[in-house]
């Protein structure tokens, strides 16, 4: 079944300047913002600008444009924050919940970068 977007979404919501937004970094496709319950206390969501509800949508059918300017993107981020390894950093996580088993909440598709404290193992039992 093809991906139905809901632009009554939060995101989509923060993207029309509806709501506001903690930004971290704008280009011309992407948007990234703190999230505004963080769990770890460097927590910032990465979007891209088009409507895509999940990673697998973003990556079957955003254009190349799209998807290198969200990828640089959070390299971008990761060096702003000050997490990247490769630079002296102490590492950070990324994770994508899409749909209903990974509890996906807003339907518009975003990457948490989540750093800032030991993060433990990958993923809890559920
Ligand atoms: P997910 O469960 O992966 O869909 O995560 C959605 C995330 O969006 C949660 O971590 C929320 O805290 C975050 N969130 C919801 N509304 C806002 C908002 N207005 N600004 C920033 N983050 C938000």
């Amino acid at each position: 079944m093809p991906y139905i977007y809901d632009d009554q979404n939060v995101f989509a919501k923060i993207l029309r300047g509806e709501i506001p937004n903690d930004t971290v970094l704008e280009t011309e496709h992407t948007l990234a913002f703190r999230d505004i319950g963080p769990q770890t206390p460097d927590h910032v969501l990465v979007i891209p600008k088009g409507s895509y509800v999940t990673q697998d949508h973003f990556s079957q059918e955003a254009s190349d444009a799209e998807i290198v300017d969200f990828n640089r993107a959070v390299g971008r981020i990761c060096a702003t924050l000050g997490v990247s390894p490769g630079d002296g950093g102490a590492g950070y996580r990324t994770i994508s919940n899409a749909g209903t088993d990974a509890v996906q909440e807003v339907p518009h598709f975003h990457l948490h970068i989540l750093a800032g404290r030991p993060l433990g193992r990958m993923i809890g039992k559920g």
